[in-house]
């Protein structure tokens, strides 16, 4: 049986019983959803060999092809299967504890990630450090066998969910720039870390400040070496992207076939000029996907970034479409509550600024691509 096929075969055997309320819940806009049973089923996820795929089998993944990731992907996703709770620690620290960590902190943090027994959140983005992340000033210090962390983190999504958090800092006072920074592992609870939620348009809280006040995590708790964080920072990155694409496509599929028919129940459909965009992207949905196929490959460079600003831009116009399908009622949420349709609206004017914003995408383009001067 090919991996597609039991992928298929176990998904389709486990989201029943207790889990068949899981399906659907959470996601962007909606990551408020069903923690405890989204938690509940990343461990059960994990204790039959389902996370981490692409890792190498002796730290319990599957060593799995490109392909075979991209199709567990498709079939999660068709299978409307919960939104992940583990993706940070599996699809970002986790490769990169693999690719540049060292061998006691592969024993220590790869298989709690791998059983879904410890989550995880990215400390990168500061007040004045977000596009121009080399700005962080957080700092950190080495202190009887441990570093003191202290400075304000912002943006961090699940944090409040967050066991540990991988904290890009200052470790060489009086440095600048992209020198002297650390990438370190920090404890969530302890008592110098203070977690507040951030409300969103969507009226939930995903993302947090962070405030590390004297906050301690052991001196062995840094990967790579200190002034060498740059370097791993962007090493995380570039593992942000990848075979998870594809299956966000099938819910991108989901959620236009949602809004034709919203558009077909309200009439909205019979406007030509909001038929011609429902067509336009249908089209484009179909090209992202051919894109995203053509990027495929361990390292995909500058196309990574014409993807992302590519599903970014599309998914805004997505949720500006189901706003429009829904006619006037989809400007007042009923009791209080935002449904599907309206929650996609708001969401999505998020997706042109994480995981780098379009503005910067473009600059990459300009600059890796097209060859145009720097900045
Ligand atoms: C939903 C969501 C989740 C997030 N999760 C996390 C997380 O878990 N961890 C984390 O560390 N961060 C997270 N972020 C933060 C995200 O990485 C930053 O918001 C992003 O990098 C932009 O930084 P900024 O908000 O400081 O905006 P700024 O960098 O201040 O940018 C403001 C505007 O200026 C434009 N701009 C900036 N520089 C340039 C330039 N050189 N050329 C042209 N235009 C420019 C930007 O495109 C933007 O439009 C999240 C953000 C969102 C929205």
């Amino acid at each position: 049986m090919s991996l597609r096929e039991q992928a298929r075969a176990w998904l389709a055997e486990n989201l029943t019983g207790e889990f068949a309320g899981a399906r659907g819940l959470g996601g962007p806009g909606r990551e408020h959803e069903g923690h405890e049973i989204r938690l509940a089923w990343e461990r059960h996820l994990g204790a039959a060999g389902w996370t981490c795929l692409a890792w190498p089998e002796r730290y319990g993944g599957r060593a799995a092809s490109l392909e075979d990731q991209v199709a567990f992907h498709e079939e999660y996703a068709r299978a409307d299967a919960p939104a992940r709770l583990g993706h940070i620690g599996e699809g970002l620290v986790g490769p990169t504890i693999l690719e540049l960590g060292t061998e006691e902190q592969r024993a220590r943090f790869l298989p709690p990630i791998r059983r879904g027994e410890e989550l995880w959140c990215q400390g990168y983005s500061e007040p004045d450090a977000g596009s121009d992340l080399a700005a962080v000033r957080t700092r950190a210090h080495l202190e009887d066998g441990r570093w003191v962390v202290t400075g304000q983190k912002v943006w961090t999504s699940l944090a409040h969910l967050a066991d540990w958090c991988f904290v890009l800092c200052r470790t060489e006072p009086g440095s600048r720039r992209h020198h002297g920074l650390s990438y370190l592992l920090v404890p969530m609870r302890q008592p110098g870390v203070e977690v507040r939620p951030i409300v969103q348009l969507t009226g939930t809280s995903e993302f947090n400040e962070v405030f590390f006040d004297g906050a301690v995590t052991d001196a062995g708790n840094i990967v790579g070496e200190p002034g060498d964080g740059w370097r791993v920072a962007m090493a995380t990155l570039g593992h942000e992207r990848g075979a998870s694409t594809l299956g966000q496509q099938i819910g991108f599929r989901r959620e236009l076939d949602k809004v034709i028919e919203t558009a077909r129940r309200t009439g909205a459909a019979d406007d030509p000029l909001l038929r011609d965009r429902l067509v336009r992207a249908w089209l484009e949905l179909e090209i992202m996907r051919l894109n995203a196929l053509r990027a495929l490959r361990p390292d995909p460079g500058p196309e990574a970034s014409i993807g992302k600003l590519y599903w970014s831009e599309w998914h805004r116009r997505l949720g500006e479409l189901a706003q429009a399908a829904q006619g006037r009622a989809g400007l007042v949420a009923r009791d209080g509550e935002l449904d599907d349709l309206q929650r996609l609206y708001l969401f999505s004017r998020a997706d042109t600024i994480y995981a780098g914003s379009s503005e910067i995408q473009r600059n990459i383009i300009a600059e890796r691509t097209l060859g145009l001067p720097r900045q």
